[in-house]
């Protein structure tokens, strides 16, 4: 079978790790301080925080951007789960914004709109989280000039996303949002096994940051109230949580990061062959964007003429192991119960009914490629 994604680990990515268990310290060493500095260099952002995931990175960064109980925070409906439970962690409502058909992406006219009405309601959002579908950047200069009469903390869920570029940045880099969190699951661009971070360009936002996903402890007089009491005093001054990565999963995603370019570099091959393979097909394939350059985490086609349950039964009978992203958050049980519907998000749940997502991953050979392919052709003729 070969499946969807893949992670790509060598013999330099184990020895990285096995250095750690032999002479280091697990966690709280020097790894972990490496790791973001190199984050910070690839990024161009000035401030990273390792954390162990991207889940727990959203949950900081809406602390940080104080969301609390009784404010809004909105997203996308299709996206993985975290994306909209970071707002819930924090005792705050979500509310989605619609995705635009062609991109995938949040829709910007939607927003737009959105946010005048909330404004004449009174309920505009504390912070907006926006996500680069499938590794694919969204238009984030458009986004920061909607949201600039408002007072909106942005966020970028850039779980699929590091490695790719907007305009003349990284994805990561924060050039025109607050901060950017990013995921090191093993499906993503690189992987710590577990692991994800939070990138931001705001002393004060890095400062919340660190403080929340380390127990809400300090040793920085400045923070403290009062007096320390010698060297060895530090302070609880916010109600945080421990999401530290470890110096042992930190070794394992700066030795990914040093191959970060060329892993993106064969997804953007791959995504080549599939796009000039599967024009004929009557499948509606992903956009490209003049402004930027996708991380191509994810290939996702629609299907404009079958049923996706079948072709999806049928490639996994011939071994493609075809997966599907997302089902639309607000469709969730869960969510279901805090009042939303079938309808809420139309371009969201069009785009879930039909898509396909195909495998792509670095190490995923021509050969291979090629026999997704062919499978594909069979299925849809
Ligand atoms: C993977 C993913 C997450 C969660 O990442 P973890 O590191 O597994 O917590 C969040 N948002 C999106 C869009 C993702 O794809």
């Amino acid at each position: 079978m070969i499946f969807y994604g893949k992670h790509s680990v060598d013999e330099t990515d184990i020895e990285a790790v096995v250095e750690v268990l032999r002479h280091q310290f697990l966690t709280q060493g020097s790894v972990v301080p490496q790791f973001e500095e190199a984050l910070c260099q690839y990024t161009g952002a000035d401030y990273c925080t390792a954390v162990n995931s991207a889940t727990s990175g959203l949950h900081v960064a809406c602390l940080a951007a104080g969301v609390g109980s009784g404010d809004l925070v909105w997203t996308v409906p299709n996206s993985f789960v975290a994306s909209a439970n970071c707002a819930l962690f924090c005792g705050a409502s979500v509310d989605f914004v619609d995705i635009d058909k062609q991109s995938r992406n949040i829709s910007i006219s939607q927003l737009t709109a959105k946010l005048e009405n909330a404004k004449r309601l009174g309920k505009l959002p504390k912070a907006l989280i926006v996500v680069h579908f499938s590794g694919l950047s969204c238009d984030m200069q458009a986004i920061a000039e909607v949201i600039a009469p408002y007072e909106v903390v942005l966020i970028e869920d850039a779980a699929h996303a590091l490695g790719g570029q907007y305009q003349t940045e990284k994805i990561g880099s924060c050039q025109y949002s607050d901060m950017a969190v990013l995921s090191f699951h093993p499906v993503k661009s690189i992987t710590s096994a577990e692991g994800g971070a939070v990138l931001t360009n705001s002393s004060d936002y890095a400062e919340k940051i660190i403080l929340h996903a380390k127990h809400g402890v300090t040793r920085d007089p400045n923070l403290m109230q009062g007096e320390s009491h010698g060297p060895w005093y530090y302070q609880q001054v916010a109600l945080g949580y421990n999401y530290r990565l470890s110096d042992v999963h930190a070794a394992l995603g700066l030795s990914q990061l040093k191959k970060l370019d060329s892993f993106i570099a064969k997804r953007v091959e791959l995504a080549k062959v599939y796009q000039q393979a599967l024009a004929h097909l009557p499948l509606k394939l992903p956009s490209v964007e003049e402004f930027a350059n996708s991380a191509w985490h994810l290939y996702m086609v629609e299907l404009t003429h079958h049923s996706r349950k079948e072709v999806y039964q049928k490639l996994h009978e011939k071994g493609v192991g075809v997966n599907v992203h997302y089902i639309p958050i607000h469709l969730q049980p869960y969510y279901e119960n805090l009042g939303f519907q079938a309808g809420d998000f139309p371009n969201s749940e069009h785009f879930y009914e039909h898509a396909l997502t195909l495998p792509l991953y670095p190490t995923l050979t021509d050969a291979e490629q090629q026999s997704v392919i062919d499978a594909l052709i069979q299925v849809l003729s």
